[in-house]
């Protein structure tokens, strides 16, 4: 790619930050640092009863005392109503949008849920339904966009290819629920489109939101950034490290540790270093690269986590 290169962290400030936020943030962090290139930081608190000021300031402070810095905060999603708006009055423009009624437990009457994550097929007959039958309602509707019977192609940084056909796995899909709220797939597309973010490093568990966001992209004209889907921590089970694991959120592991010793166990478990060493991020800076990543769930196990 030529041009600055432009990353970003994303955090949604529902909780405190945990290890495997920490590790994605940190691969954020070192591909756009060892180019040069700059970090952008934006709240991500669509959801306004879970999302705090507090925990965001908390989130802050901890990528701060793990030495990864940003150039530049960007507007939190909770401000961003009216960018969202014009987003979806331009996706009306180009595809169908359509009103739905249907609730979570209709949905799941009609189709068994979709493999991937839990979420239930949406079926063509709301999309179908007449003016008549739309004016019935009396409370307001949540926004659909058809999801086109389309194969959806990228090559992510870590995982390689990844085609999904949007019609066949994930169907039509949430842009505004019916409270009002805008959906996390529109307003991430909207933000990094607009901010200019060249590319995007998260938790492998969001690439299947990929092509819905990509084909969000293709209507709204952005161009595509690169994607990097990092690996999850797993504990020896086999179990993704998440919020449950209470012990190893930030808060827990400041008491405990210090950001170098983080910093070298996540290295060392991922693959940039062949040894366990404790060292800044920006010592780990000239060790990085995507080619020595580990593809796999990478497992923490008990010695690993004694490091700390
Ligand atoms: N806010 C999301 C999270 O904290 C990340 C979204 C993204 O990186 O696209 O999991």
């Amino acid at each position: 790619m030529t041009g600055k290169v432009i990353g970003r962290f994303a955090p949604t400030p529902s909780g405190r930050m945990h290890l495997g936020n920490a590790f994605a943030y940190l691969l954020a962090w070192l591909s756009v640092r060892s180019r040069g290139g700059e970090v952008l930081l934006r709240m991500e608190d669509l959801d306004t009863l879970r999302c705090t000021e507090e925990n965001g300031e908390r989130i802050r402070e901890d990528l701060r005392w793990l030495g990864l810095d940003w150039d530049r905060e960007t507007p939190p999603q909770r401000s961003r109503t009216a960018a969202y708006e014009r987003a979806l009055e331009t996706l009306r423009s180009r595809a169908n949008v359509f009103p739905c009624w249907c609730t979570r437990g209709s949905l799941n009457l009609v189709n068994a849920p979709h493999a991937s994550d839990g979420h239930p097929i949406h079926p063509a007959s709301c999309r179908e339904a007449s003016e008549e039958e739309r004016a019935r309602h009396k409370t307001p509707p949540a926004w659909r966009l058809e999801a086109p019977d389309l194969r959806i192609s990228f090559a992510d940084g870590v995982y390689g290819l990844y085609t999904e056909n949007l019609k066949e796995a994930c169907g039509d899909f949430v842009l505004r629920r019916a409270d009002g709220v805008f959906v996390y797939q529109l307003a991430v597309v909207a933000d990094d489109g607009e901010f200019g973010v060249t590319e995007v490093v998260r938790g492998c568990d969001l690439l299947s939101s990929t092509p819905r966001q990509i084909y969000l992209q293709r209507l709204l004209g952005y161009p595509q950034p690169e994607y990097f889907h990092v690996p999850m921590l797993t504990d020896r089970e086999g179990r993704k490290l998440s919020k449950r694991d209470a012990d190893l959120d930030l808060g827990v592991l400041r008491q405990r540790t210090d950001p170098e010793k983080i910093i070298g166990l996540l290295a060392h478990a991922c693959g940039l270093l062949d040894r366990f060493e404790p060292l800044t991020a920006a010592e780990l800076i000239p060790h990085f690269s995507w080619e020595k990543l580990r593809k796999t769930d990478i497992l923490l196990d008990e010695e690993q986590l004694n490091w700390l």
